[in-house]
């Protein structure tokens, strides 16, 4: 097995002997922004006393709303002709949080990247598409600097314009691309809309990350583009992409502990979970100099696998993401999320690429709608077999979910489509 960075063969003893040693460094950078002074010196934390891993629970948890009282340069540990970047989370929930780098930084987020597309089976004779936005967003100059510095022709496409999208990967004849899963099942049906067969184009590998999916989704992308896709896993608050990774196993996202700590809590109790378990990530940084973070509660949801991945790289796999602890939903006294519904929409082959869950008020109780874009064939059947699959569907979901939805169907391409993050979930319930 060939890998790309040194720590990637690290064992067990030799990553968590570094991240001691990080961790202690970490906090000695942190006690130079006064926020992180005042809350280390309250809990009595110094340098020295962190003696073991054990004693990172005495390090005070630090939340979003902490980055967004410290915004934009509150944590900041470096003077200011130091810092070189400024990259803001894309705020699918509440205001931004501002993450500032200096050029170290980059150079170690370049190098992280760059071991994940590795990792997945980037090579450098591929030619890549980063099919993500440029701007504030991190996929874009973020795997953009990966795929450079791993040797790849990168072609920093963006986002939008599918037309020439499409032309580039025929013309510069692409084998790898980047891109957002819901815009991946878009951007193959226009490719069939031009009369062409997405499964013919040179395209190998897709890096498919940024936002929530299931495995169903994974596989629908693999098989209308006749590829191999891989979950690509970050935040901005932690740099962005380049924190967790699948190798070419497949079975898991690889979290570079030599960058950073990972912990999985229980969200109630704050305590962690039993071994793979799902709860909360709580992640700290180990190498960032302009602005490290201890022990930031990221609220993603997941759990961590623990055999041995046959790859040989001992780095701790996550699953794939169940969606964020705030993205949850309440029904009738059920807490959805919507990667349940997500599940099983899509394992009904007669399911397109797109749905959208809307949550209503009808005679005052809750009511979930799901639209589900399903395939051209299934609405020449006649009415009863639409409505014998509407059923089963409802049942299927409501053995998930508990409650009931309404299911209705409508034709591919028609609901609302984005290139940036996808919106699965619309809550148009009276407050009370
Ligand atoms: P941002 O920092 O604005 O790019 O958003 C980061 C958030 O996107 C994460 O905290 C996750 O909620 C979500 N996210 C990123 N990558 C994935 C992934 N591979 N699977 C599921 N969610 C993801
Ligand atoms: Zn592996």
């Amino acid at each position: 097995m060939e890998f790309f960075d040194i720590a990637e063969t690290w064992s067990r003893k030799e990553i968590e002997e570094a991240q001691l040693a990080r961790l202690r460094i970490t906090v000695e950078r942190c006690m130079r922004s006064p926020f992180y002074a005042e809350r280390l010196a309250k809990a009595k934390v110094t340098p020295d006393s962190i003696k073991s891993l054990d004693d990172l629970k005495r390090i005070p948890l630090t939340t979003k709303q902490d980055l967004r009282d410290q915004y934009p340069f509150g944590l900041v540990t470096v003077p200011p002709k130091d810092l070189v970047r400024l990259h803001a989370s894309s705020g699918t929930t509440g205001s931004p949080v501002a993450v500032v780098h200096t050029q170290n930084d980059l150079n170690a987020w370049a190098d992280l990247m760059a071991r994940s597309l590795h990792c997945a089976g980037v090579r450098n004779t591929d030619v890549f598409q980063n099919i993500a936005g440029y701007g504030l967003f991190t996929g874009g100059l973020g795997i953009h600097a990966g795929a450079e510095r791993l040797g790849c022709l990168t072609i920093p496409s963006g986002t939008g314009n599918t037309a020439r999208q499409i032309k580039f990967l025929q013309d510069f004849n692409v084998t790898a691309i980047h891109i957002i899963p819901s815009y991946a099942l878009y951007l193959a049906g226009k490719i069939e809309e031009a009369g062409l067969d997405p499964r013919r184009l040179p395209i190998r590998k897709a890096i498919i990350g940024a936002e929530p999916h299931s495995e169903e989704i994974r596989k629908k992308i693999e098989a209308v583009l006749d590829i191999d896709a891989y979950n690509s896993y970050g935040l901005s608050e932690m740099n962005g992409p380049g924190v967790a990774f699948e190798c070419t196993c497949k079975n898991g996202m690889h979290l570079w502990e030599d960058a950073y700590i990972l912990e999985i809590l229980n969200p109630d109790t704050l305590e962690p979970v039993k071994e793979g378990e799902v709860g909360e990530m709580v992640m700290t940084t180990l190498t960032r100099v302009g602005m490290p973070i201890l022990r930031y509660r990221v609220r993603d949801l997941t759990s961590v696998f623990t055999d041995p991945c046959p790859c040989g790289r001992a780095h701790k796999r996550i699953d794939r993401i169940q969606g964020r602890s705030d993205d949850m939903f309440i029904v009738k006294g059920c807490n959805i999320y919507p990667m349940q519904i997500e599940s099983v929409l899509m394992s009904y082959p007669e399911v397109e690429k797109n749905y959208l869950i809307t949550l209503e008020t009808a005679a005052d109780n809750d009511v979930i709608r799901v639209q589900v874009e399903i395939n051209d064939q299934m609405f020449v059947e006649d009415m009863r077999a639409l409505t014998t699959l509407q059923k089963t569907m409802a049942r299927k979901m409501a053995d998930e979910i508990l409650v009931t939805p309404k299911i209705e169907f409508v034709q591919r391409n028609t609901l609302p489509t984005s290139d940036g993050k996808a919106v699965r979930v619309v809550d148009k319930r009276n407050k009370v």
